[in-house]
């Protein structure tokens, strides 16, 4: 956060017990059960209102729906001005109901089906992020048989080093994202003959939880470099998309505060007499929620001590993936000399953890823990594996709280399954 502005507390300890603005996180665990994703409305109005703020207003903000898509949270930004990244005709969707601006969405992404863009060409969508030339020819042969005109920016794929984990690299050479940025000018050039088609832009996204900014900063150099060759080839560049991207805090990372992102962003194509768009999604919601689980009890192997939760790899895939540390509190005050521990969820796979060698003091069954940091690619990345339901959202404003997603029912996990008798007997 800038200097001396107090960032705002969405998850106070009172009176030993952590909260979610004001309302105990032990009473949602009561009312609505573990695990249980719980977000505050506060913190991510004041995210959003931050990043606003650092651009002065100058850029579109297009939350990429990916980090976080339950519609109460989607809205919550929308209300606010917000417009949307989306990947897939899901997202789009959700957008949509969440009350989206489709002149407000753009719709990134390296497989888009014909359905997907027909939906978009149907919803008037601000721009096609468009990742290859094939996928270019494509969108012009459903907006022909639409007699629509497509508003399309290439991503190009700078060829910078995001200096984060590989899976969430995306602007190297050898990724399978957006097209070599050596290509854009003939890219550009074959759009400009086809019909169906209008150049809107350039688009660039290089990976997620970026920790410093030099990488946004020598992508965008390229990108403006770019920008100016596709005007001096008569091409109307109206609208720079730089991605999203900007890291978080989780444990000991120091990100770039909002202020030296939008510092860097304006300063690489801030004059280019150009709409920009951000495309934020962990910046605006990770430290937003919390993941709330429930100790079912803790074991001793000879050469370790676990701690078992209700919440599992399935409600929370970062540690498994990514390797990724999330501090783990206890709800209420734990006494007691801390000792090692993993904590893991009940899932049949090793990498079923959410962290793995932390101090914890002892922690008797039915104890509460936090996962902080949680409100980005959290829900959004869960799944059924292992016939576990997907956990409950809740919102939280002030001292209200209201479920916003709920817990999945044993009924929803077959849901759409049938037993063919004639095949299985
Ligand atoms: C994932 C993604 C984002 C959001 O990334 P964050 O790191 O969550 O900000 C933005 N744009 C595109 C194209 C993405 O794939």
């Amino acid at each position: 956060m800038s200097a001396g502005a107090a960032e705002f507390d969405a998850f106070p300890r009172r009176g030993g017990v952590l909260h979610a603005e004001r309302v105990a996180l032990e009473q949602i665990a009561a009312e609505v059960g573990t695990p249980t994703y719980v977000y505050s409305a506060g913190a991510l109005r004041e995210r959003y209102r931050a990043l606003d703020a650092a651009f002065s207003g100058r850029a579109t903000i297009c939350y990429a729906l990916k980090a976080n898509m339950n519609l109460a949270v989607v809205r919550t930004l929308v209300a606010l001005g917000a417009g949307a990244d989306v990947t897939s005709g899901g997202e789009l969707f959700r957008a949509l109901r969440a009350g989206a601006d489709p002149s407000r969405i753009v719709y990134s992404g390296v497989g888009k089906t014909d359905a997907e863009i027909d939906a978009a060409l149907d919803a008037g969508i601000r721009a096609f992020n468009v990742e290859s030339r094939a996928e270019l020819r494509r969108i012009d042969a459903r907006a022909g048989a639409r007699s629509r005109r497509a508003p399309i920016a290439f991503r190009v794929n700078p060829d910078v080093d995001p200096e984060t984990h590989p899976y969430i690299s995306t602007g190297l050479r050898t990724s399978k994202f957006g097209i070599p940025i050596d290509e854009a000018v003939d890219a550009y050039a074959e759009a400009k003959t086809l019909q169906n088609v209008r150049v809107v832009g350039v688009d660039c996204h290089i990976g997620s939880q970026l920790t410093r900014v030099e990488p946004f900063s020598d992508a965008l150099a390229r990108v403006r470099a770019l920008v100016s060759e596709l005007r001096g080839a008569g091409h109307a560049i109206e609208l720079i998309d730089v991605g999203g991207g900007l890291g978080v805090q989780y444990t000991n990372e120091t990100p770039p505060s909002p202020e030296a992102y939008a510092r860097a962003v304006l300063a690489a194509v801030g004059d280019l007499d150009a709409e920009l768009v951000v495309e934020p999604g962990r910046w605006i919601t990770a430290n937003a929620g919390v993941l709330l689980a429930r100790v079912l009890y803790e074991k001793d192997n000879e050469a370790k001590r676990f701690v078992v939760v209700d919440a599992a790899m399935n409600d929370l895939i970062r540690p498994a993936l990514y390797d990724s540390e999330m501090r783990i509190e206890p709800v209420g005050s734990a006494t007691g000399a801390p000792r090692q521990v993993d904590v893991v969820g009940p899932v049949c796979e090793s990498s079923d953890f959410l962290a793995r060698d932390r101090a914890l003091a002892p922690l008797a069954p039915g104890a509460l823990l936090a996962v902080r940091s949680a409100g980005a690619y959290g829900f959004a990345m869960s799944s059924n594996y292992n016939a576990r339901r997907r956990a409950a959202e809740v919102l939280v404003e002030g001292d209200r709280f209201a479920v916003v997603r709920e817990r999945e029912t044993l009924e929803d996990l077959v849901r759409g399954e049938s037993i063919p008798r004639e095949i299985t007997g």
